[in-house]
């Protein structure tokens, strides 16, 4: 398990159609507990995904510092749950998530991770058989096999239907509590937010900074929708500047 310490000073793109530059984030620092399930919210082009591609490592084109202390791995391993599932069209769902396997004896892993999904069934499929909600669940279990020390999660579901969505937010939290890990997990849902999370950090538009960072009270055995948006209110009414980042 691993703790996460970020602080980027600076992150900038070169502006669209004009001179200069888009300052993306500034000064943006927290931390990840081992084994934490932090939630980060905040509006659409505030830099979520810039950030995630920073802490994976994708992108160091940036000021600033991500340290990743593990106790038990020298290079603790990360797996990232893209905003798109980014599947390969020409191997099927089984040999997309074979590719990330370090060693290919782990079969039974995969078997388990597959019927945990419910993927059994279409593991020999290619992808353009997929539902957007099947790919997605082929994309969280990609991310799982590499048994990750921290799993980032980029608004994994977005577009699949309120039901699908229910079923995997349950598979992904029964798999996180039989595998604890670090989660990072981007959402603009409130109530999603609050059903997964043990904190939740709200960040500001570009450049983006964080807001606030509020502990979940819920125990995750109380955590039914009557006690989510009982706290989403109680949130809203504390803290009126989140409405306008959600
Ligand atoms: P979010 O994931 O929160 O929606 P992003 O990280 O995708 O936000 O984008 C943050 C900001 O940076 C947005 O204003 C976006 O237009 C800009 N941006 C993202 N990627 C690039 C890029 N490759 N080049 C230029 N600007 C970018
Ligand atoms: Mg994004």
């Amino acid at each position: 398990m691993t703790n996460i310490n970020i602080n980027v000073i600076r992150k900038s793109y070169p502006a669209i159609g004009e001179a200069g530059q888009h300052l993306a984030i500034e000064n943006l620092k927290f931390d990840v507990q081992q084994g934490e399930f932090v939630c980060l919210v905040g509006p659409s082009g505030c830099g979520k995904t810039t950030l995630l591609n920073i802490i994976a490592d994708l992108d160091n084109s940036y000021e600033g510092e991500i340290i990743l202390q593990s106790t038990q791995a020298l290079y603790p391993k990360i797996g990232y749950v893209f905003q798109n599932p980014r599947l390969l069209p020409w191997r099927t769902v089984r040999e997309n998530i074979e590719l990330v396997l370090e060693q290919h004896n782990q079969t039974a892993m995969l078997d388990e991770l597959l019927a945990m999904m419910q993927l059994t069934q279409i593991q020999n499929y290619y992808p353009e058989r997929l539902s957007l909600g099947m790919s997605r669940r082929v994309a969280i279990v990609r991310a799982f096999a590499v048994n990750p020390d921290l799993l980032l999660m980029d608004e994994p579901f977005v577009s699949i239907d309120a039901p699908t969505a229910r079923q995997v937010r349950t598979l992904l939290l029964e798999l996180w509590q039989n595998r604890p890990h670090s989660v990072l997990f981007v959402t603009h849902d409130l109530r999603e937010a609050i059903a997964l999370a043990d904190r939740l950090i709200f960040l500001s538009s570009p450049p983006m900074q964080v807001v606030s960072e509020i502990t979940v009270p819920l125990a995750r055995t109380e955590r039914t929708e009557r006690q989510i948006e009982e706290f989403r209110q109680q949130l809203l009414d504390d803290y009126p500047t989140i409405q306008k980042l959600l």
